[in-house]
């Protein structure tokens, strides 16, 4: 243990063993103070006026009764006869009754001294009793000499009582200023008392106090050193070794998980120029600065870090496309680039990014690092100011998807998208069945892009949103237009991708653009992804709900490319499956794919769902699948992708597939 430990521990402890003996000390001097508070205030309360003269009483009566025994004794002497004798005799006994009820009482509590008279009263009542019974000397009992005795016996005794009683207001008058002069000086004890309790008690609430206030720096300085060994004291962003620590847990768990991971090393360019020119006291604030906007371009889960000197560093954990971390550095780069405000200067910097990704260029964490290092160190030969991937390869798919996502901002506005209808049929009646809206892209330089190239931009940067209401407001006004024609209006199909349902697109949203088109919720198919179906989030689960409620049907897209647990069917409201196209695509040839569609079929069938083949390119898939019994197809065998007037005409003359099977194959397909 640490030698500062020890000490600390140390008087922690002499801390409390000081607070213990305090509050001994206090326990035992309030429970004494009680005490002696009890006695003292029974002692005074027993000598109170009332209890003084309740004794003074007694000795008067005994006083009295004395007399009166010297009185009978007189008139027994005068009369000699037995009647006085007898008086003579109870009053003895009176006498002698009363003398032992006052010493029971008092014996305890003799305030004036009256055990005194005991003392010369019990010794004579004791003698004029016997003497009364027995005689004395050789004089009988009732004889005049016995009586003369009897009486000087009680009137000796009498003159006692007579004495003590005179005395005895003086004895309480005495006893009554003593207790005046203990109750003065129990109060000053009760002060005292109080002072000192009052005293150690103020002592111990600012011991604890104190305690308190020690427990809380200890707390705190331990935070600062643990933020000192963790964060970088400049810009208060995790320092190189909390870094490397978080980049290693990334990269297990993403061992685990198989996500992406991806790794920016940020430069800044010139920065040595900035700090010997202006110091390191701007240096140091731009450092600041930097890392603030970094900090605004990504997620708050992502961890920002500073390795040191102008090296920053970016964990991008749990990515869709390694493509997004290319955006980020944009971001990165582009918000770096704004000139800077410190003190009075304006600075100007930028910065160079190195990216690598984990587990496609490593999965260990130091070479990843020295990965991003080198790529970085690429972006500056590049001529800074910019990004590189590890791998080249990657760097111009960045390049391009970047360069995608700027031009389909202005796709939108400036009305380069379009749409292309591919019919669906069904083999039953040998009819369109329903058609598929897709996107399609005319770009002003690079002509025709198809979906595959720009919906997983799309999609990455969250622009799919826009564009999904886009696409769902020109169809429903299109097929609305079909409808209208009168003939058997077949279904229309419309891609969901999962980010536009994360993205708040809804029954509430999709509601009104229903209304506004006129087309009936009811021949709607939205075409989600099995993985949309896998994921937990309830977001999509109320979606789902939300849209069937309303009639509108779902499609499961690209069915058998996803997942193996085919519980989702269960749960979610299903009612079309679509055969990814790569099982009809060799289905002929290879038995185990065909042996796959067919069961698919017979399972939709089992289920209650209807399916749809896709991507059925030759006679002989189409006569496979309808041997199979699959009810719907689509496909370039029966149509590509057409616009909007060929469907019309399409619907105008009957939908008949003969019409679209190319002529030398119609005999197999009716
Ligand atoms: P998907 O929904 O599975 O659409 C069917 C794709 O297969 C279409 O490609 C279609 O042109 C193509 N296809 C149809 N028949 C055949 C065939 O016989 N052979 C071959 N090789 N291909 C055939 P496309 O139009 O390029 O669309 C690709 C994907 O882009 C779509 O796959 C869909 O997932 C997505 N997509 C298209 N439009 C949208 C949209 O508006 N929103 C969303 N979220 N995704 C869309
Ligand atoms: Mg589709
Ligand atoms: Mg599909």
């Amino acid at each position: 243990m640490a030698p500062a430990l020890k000490t600390l521990l140390k008087k922690l402890l002499t801390c409390s063993t000081r607070s213990l003996v305090l509050i001994s000390l206090l326990l035992l001097f309030t429970s004494t103070f009680i005490y002696y508070t009890h006695k003292t205030l029974g002692d005074i309360q027993a000598s109170l006026p009332i209890a003084l003269s309740m004794q003074e009483q007694d000795v008067a009566l005994l006083v009295n009764e004395f007399s009166d025994l010297i009185h009978l004794v007189q008139s027994a002497k005068a009369a000699m006869d037995p009647e006085a004798i007898k008086k003579l005799v109870d009053q003895i006994s009176t006498v002698d009754r009363h003398l032992a009820k006052m010493r029971e009482e008092y014996r305890f509590n003799d305030l004036i001294g009256v055990s005194a008279i005991h003392a010369v009263l019990n010794p004579a009542i004791f003698d004029i009793s016997r003497w009364s019974r027995e005689g004395v000397y050789l004089f009988p009992p009732e004889s005049p000499q016995t009586l003369e005795l009897i009486e000087l016996r009680a009137d000796e005794a009498n003159q006692q009582a007579t004495k003590l009683l005179s005395q005895s207001a003086g004895k309480a008058l005495e006893i009554l200023s003593r207790q005046a002069w203990r109750m003065s000086r129990f109060r000053q004890v009760t002060f005292a008392t109080l002072v000192i309790l009052g005293v150690m008690s103020l002592g111990l609430v600012i011991s604890a106090l104190r305690q308190q206030r020690t427990v809380f720096a200890l707390k705190e300085s331990e935070e600062q050193i643990r933020f000192r060994a963790n964060f970088d004291q400049v810009s208060g962003l995790p320092n190189r070794p909390n870094f490397i620590e978080h980049l290693a847990d990334a990269v297990a768990r993403s061992r685990r998980t198989r996500n992406l991971i991806a790794l920016l090393y940020i430069d800044l360019d010139r920065f040595k120029t900035i700090n010997d020119s202006l110091g390191h006291n701007i240096g140091d604030q731009l450092i600041r600065e930097v890392g603030q906007r970094i900090n605004q371009c990504v997620r708050s889960t992502d961890m920002v870090a500073r390795l040191g000197g102008d090296e920053f560093t970016v964990l991008l954990e749990d990515m869709t496309d390694a493509m997004h971390a290319s955006l980020i550095a944009e971001s990165i780069i582009d918000r770096l680039s704004f000139p800077y405000l410190i003190e009075t200067h304006e600075i100007y910097s930028s910065a160079s990014i190195g990216i690598t990704i984990c587990p496609i260029d490593s999965e260990d964490a130091t070479t990843l690092l020295k990965n991003a290092d080198m790529a970085m160190y690429q972006a500056k030969d590049m001529g800074r100011d910019t990004f590189r991937f590890f791998t080249s390869e990657m760097t111009d798919r960045a390049r391009h998807f970047i360069e995608i996502d700027k031009d389909l901002r202005q796709a939108l506005a400036r009305e380069e998208l379009f749409i292309e209808y591919q019919p669906i049929y069904d083999l039953q009646q040998g009819r369109v069945a329903g058609v598929e809206a897709l996107m399609r892209w005319r770009h002003p330089d690079k002509g025709l892009i198809m979906p595959d190239v720009f919906i997983p931009v799309a999609e990455e940067t969250g622009l799919i949103v826009a564009m999904g209401y886009w696409i769902l407001q020109q169809a429903t006004r299109q097929a609305a237009k079909w409808q209208r024609l009168g003939v058997a209006m077949p279904y229309l199909a419309v891609n969901v991708s999962t980010r536009q349902i994360i993205g708040g697109f809804c029954r509430e949203k999709i509601s009104p653009i229903l209304e506004q088109s006129g087309f009936p919720a009811n021949r709607l198919v939205l075409e989600i992804t099995e993985s949309l179906l896998m994921g937990e989030d309830n977001r999509v689960h109320e979606a789902l709900d939300g849209f069937r409620e309303m009639g509108v049907e779902l499609a499961v897209d690209d069915f058998g490319t996803g997942y193996s647990a085919l519980n989702y069917l269960r749960n979610f409201p299903v009612s079309l499956l679509k055969i990814d196209r790569s099982f009809i695509k060799d289905m002929v040839e290879n038995h185990g794919d065909a042996r796959l569609v067919e069961t698919i079929v017979a399972m939709a069938g089992g289920l209650n769902l209807g399916v749809v083949a896709e991507g059925v390119e030759t006679p002989d898939q189409h006569q496979a699948l309808r041997e199979r019994g699959c009810n719907m197809v689509q496909g370039f065998f029966y149509s590509n992708p057409v616009d909007a007037g060929t469907i019309d005409s399409l619907l105008s003359n009957g939908n008949s597939i003969n019409d679209w099977i190319p002529a030398d194959t119609s005999t197999k397909a009716s």
